[in-house]
């Protein structure tokens, strides 16, 4: 599925990331060059140091948009010092598989050029003449685009040997992964990328001292590389006027699920909730009973909060995450054990299965929604099913999977307990066989 984008405006504010994704020829170099393209990679080459790039990122406040939120420019100076004799890899994670999110598929086939500009920035601020695009392995035109795209720039001199003339090489690589989610973690893609079985590394040694074969690797995620061309051209100071103090920028907001126009909009971080599904998505078709606000992994809540406001600390005062900023709305229709149980189902199948915690609880979570669902549940399995998510919770794993399979499970018990205790108590779903039809 690939969503129209809609560059929707709630109230002005300014635009960067999909100006100009909407234009016929988008992913063509001559028309994104008509709209601005490369002219900040230009600035940077021929007047910043590849520190003062990275000091214009740390003092915008941009913070990474695959789902944990850290700043990107403290990441970037998390890479050793010039002088390790080690080469330096910019991997750039597009492996977006988070369920309810698919903006950085729009990116990669609305403006390549906006991606490959951002990863040229990132890449030259922290010494890369390597970048590796790990890439969803289901995204075939993504991949056909975004390499046709990176033909074309090295064509004109925005990639490769001596970049502009100014005596910076950058090759980028594409890796298309095989389909699997847990990938998309960081050291997960690092070995996938080394031909191995993308199971995610214990840390530390984490990826700036010790990432692609024991080098020194910094990974960001699509559409945060593709906010560096718009903080580098206009300044830090122009970003943070954009957005929440400690959540500053714009954020593609991918909305689908019973919405009467869903797609990818781009907001200004702290867009509340419920004006995105009346404004941009264009209403909830029927009544709004819950809704995931970035992806699964950053749990359920109902209704009573869709005044909530889309950043990082609003979502986490009501106990969920900002994530990926992808809303998925259920209608009253809908059941809230059966979307647990199919998210139980997707979670069991894409463990890579190195801890027990993770291996083990994602099997019994299904088993025990399944159950409910199917009319067999036991009053004490609530509890047992909250016990099981407190076991997978809490960083007791070698990556966050398990704490993103428990978060959707757990919220959905704390929030609709009566819901869950309705299937015990009449033996059947009490909702329609297919709400959807
Ligand atoms: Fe694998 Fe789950 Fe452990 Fe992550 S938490 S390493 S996905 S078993």
């Amino acid at each position: 599925m690939s969503a129209a984008p809609v560059n929707a405006s709630l109230g002005g504010h300014p635009t960067y990331l999909l100006d100009r994704a909407a234009l016929p020829g988008s992913e063509r170099l001559a028309v994104a060059r008509e709209g601005g393209a490369y002219r900040a990679l230009e600035k940077a080459l021929r007047g910043m140091k590849p520190a003062e790039v990275t000091e214009v990122v740390k003092a915008s406040g941009l913070r990474g948009r695959g789902g944990a939120g850290f700043p990107t420019g403290l990441k970037w100076t998390f890479m050793p010092p010039p002088g390790d004799p080690r080469p330096r890899y910019f991997l750039l994670n597009a492996d977006e598989s988070e369920p309810g999110t698919f903006k950085d598929r729009v990116l990669l086939e609305r403006d390549p050029h906006l991606v490959i500009e951002g990863l040229a920035l990132a890449s030259y601020a922290i010494g890369a003449r390597t970048c590796y695009v790990y890439m969803r392995g289901e995204f075939r035109r993504p991949k056909r685009i975004f390499e046709a795209a990176i033909a074309e720039a090295r064509e004109a001199g925005f990639l490769g040997k001596n970049l502009l003339g100014r005596g910076f090489d950058l090759e980028v690589v594409v890796h298309r992964g095989a389909g699997a989610y847990i990938a998309g973690e960081e050291t997960g893609a690092m070995e996938s990328i080394e031909g191995k079985p993308a199971r995610p590394r214990p840390k530390p040694p984490f990826p700036a001292g010790f990432g692609l074969w024991g080098c020194p690797t910094t990974i960001n995620n699509v559409e945060t590389v593709a906010n560096v061309p718009a903080i580098v051209e206009r300044g830090s100071e122009w970003y943070r006027r954009i957005g929440t103090d400690k959540s500053p920028g714009n954020f593609l907001c991918g909305v689908s699920g019973r919405v009467n126009r869903p797609g990818v909009f781009e907001l200004p971080l702290g867009t509340r909730v419920r004006a995105i599904l009346e404004g941009p998505a264009g209403g909830v078709r029927g009544t709004l009973k819950a809704f995931y606000p970035g992806g699964s992994s950053t749990g359920i809540l109902p209704a009573a909060h869709a005044d909530v406001a889309m950043d990082h600390e609003a979502l986490r005062a009501v106990g969920a995450m900002l994530g990926t900023g992808g809303i998925t709305v259920l209608d009253d229709t809908a059941c809230v054990v059966r979307a647990s149980a199919v998210l139980a189902r997707f979670y069991e199948h894409e463990t890579c299965g190195q801890c027990s915690q993770c291996r083990l609880g994602c099997e019994w979570m299904r088993r025990l929604l399944d159950r409910i669902e199917g009319g067999a549940g036991r009053r004490e399995d609530l509890d047992l099913l909250l016990d099981l998510g407190a076991n997978m919770s809490g960083g007791k794993t070698i990556c966050a999977f398990a704490d993103g399979a428990a978060i959707p499970l757990v919220s959905a018990v704390r929030h609709f307990r009566e819901e869950f205790e309705a299937h015990v108590r009449e033996g059947r779903c009490p909702f329609p066989e297919d709400p959807g039809a």
